[in-house]
């Protein structure tokens, strides 16, 4: 009874998948030119670890030629969703979707008994979607900082007994802010000076819990060239994380509810700061492009949605009040250079700082490896690749790494460690740099 009911299961994943993903695979002519740009093709040598491989999976699992658990699961959860096969593409094959009917695919089993997909799973549906209860693992996480706790544990090498991936991350959380400090949402901040732009800020979960003084730094570099900034209430986390663990139904939850807060807020841009969760911010037009009473304003929604570096570099000049020594790089995100298609606007900001040295890094659009939660699930993958980021990074001579992703911006800070090098290299995050420049702390 039992097999014949998981049976039941398994042609279902293989019929939805064969609904969502088969079409576009048949996009893929195998030319092989994706390959060059791929991190995971790179660091594991194996056609199963590349897009077209990738690709040649899924529809061979769509038409049920291999066993989806089987065969497809490990090369699609090897993959980083960083996208870079996509901008390679000549033919335009849209990988990100591809990957995301896989993961969805995939997902659609009976639960599993293992404990990182149980957590990741608890996680993704009673944590990320509540803000207040991701305002809460933020104060706990300032006051184990800020009691000496924190120090405890690094001295004792307690959490790198338990885990040393919970340990690399711990090490690599910034110093969190007290939450008296947070721009609570809801809230509706003036223009330094005349108004020439009323925008809505995208607070979202990460940022908002645990990076919240780059959230409000960014609102300050916001109002300084002149815009009326608004929290909406009610928003939510942008369900990117959700969307890349294949659990698509909270994902388009979670995009309707934020539509819902930000659209009736009647400003001219959605600003967000964070590469990933602007890029899901995006593509909530293609998310919910079957979706007759939800497609229309989606695609208003996603047209609105910008990276803070464009609104900043469009407003610009930023009036700087100070000079900033010291040879500094950039990282992009992924999402937002593959997904937003945003590259130079950071470089121009960075560049236009007084007194910096700016050095372009060799493999700069290369995956750092932190992928969402990849760096979690697949640490020893995950810190091979990253390796190689560190090599490219300490050719630069670089003191200071920039990023515009707090994963990205973390997972950095797990390079700058693992190297020895935290005393003369710090990872920041764009709006923190400029900030500075700008006299705002
Ligand atoms: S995904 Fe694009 S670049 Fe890669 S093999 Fe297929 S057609 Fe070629
Ligand atoms: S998304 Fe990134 S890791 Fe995955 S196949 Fe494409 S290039 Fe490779």
């Amino acid at each position: 009874m039992k097999a014949a009911a998981t049976s039941n299961h398994a042609n279902r994943a293989v019929e939805q998948l064969h609904a969502n993903a088969h079409d576009w695979t048949n996009q893929c002519v195998k030319c092989g030119y994706c390959l060059p740009a791929c991190p995971t093709y790179e660091s594991m040598g194996v056609e199963s670890a590349s897009p077209r491989g990738r690709i040649n999976l899924v529809k061979l699992a769509a038409e049920g030629k291999i066993d989806l658990q089987k065969d497809l699961t490990e090369p699609i959860e090897l993959c980083l969703g960083c996208r870079a096969c996509e901008t390679a593409c000549p033919v335009g094959v849209p990988y990100g979707h591809i990957l995301e009917a896989a993961k969805e695919a995939i997902g659609n089993r009976p639960p599993s008994s293992d404990n990182m997909t149980k957590m990741k799973k608890l996680a993704l549906v009673h944590l990320f979607p509540y803000p207040r209860r991701m305002n809460l693992l933020g104060s706990g996480a300032m006051l184990y900082q800020k009691s000496g706790l924190s120090n405890l544990v690094r001295q004792s090498n307690l959490l790198y007994r338990v885990s040393p991936v919970l340990a690399h991350l711990e090490q690599a959380l910034p110093a969190i802010e007290s939450p008296a400090k947070r721009i609570r949402a809801g809230t509706l901040i003036p223009s330094k000076g005349a108004t020439r732009m009323r925008v809505a800020f995208f607070t979202g979960c990460i940022m908002d819990s645990l990076m919240s003084r780059i959230n409000r730094l960014t609102i300050e570099l916001l109002t300084l060239v002149g815009c009326e900034v608004i929290l909406p209430e009610n928003q939510s986390c942008c369900g990117a994380l959700h969307s890349h663990q294949g659990e698509a139904k909270q994902a388009k939850a979670l995009a309707k509810r934020n539509i819902q807060a930000f659209m009736q807020m009647d400003a001219e841009v959605i600003v967000s700061n964070a590469g990933g969760c602007g890029a899901s911010l995006r593509e909530y037009e293609q998310l919910l492009a079957d979706d007759c009473e939800w497609s229309g304003a989606a695609k208003d929604f996603s047209k609105k949605s910008k990276d803070i570096s464009q609104i900043l570099h469009q407003l610009g000049p930023l009036p700087f009040t100070g000079e900033y020594h010291g040879i500094v790089t950039f990282q992009d995100s992924c999402h937002l250079r593959n997904v937003q298609k945003v590259q130079t606007e950071p470089r121009l900001l960075l560049q236009a700082i007084p007194g910096i040295t700016y050095v372009e890094m060799a493999g700069f659009d290369r995956c750092c490896a932190s992928g969402g939660i990849y760096n979690l699930l697949h640490f020893e993958e995950s810190m091979k690749i990253l390796d190689e980021k560190m090599n490219d990074l300490k050719e630069t001579r670089a003191t200071t790494v920039i990023t515009v992703n707090p994963g990205c911006q973390m997972q950095m800070s797990i390079g700058i460690q693992r190297d020895g090098a935290a005393n003369h290299i710090k990872s920041l995050h764009l709006v923190e740099i400029l900030a500075k420049a700008c006299g705002l702390n």
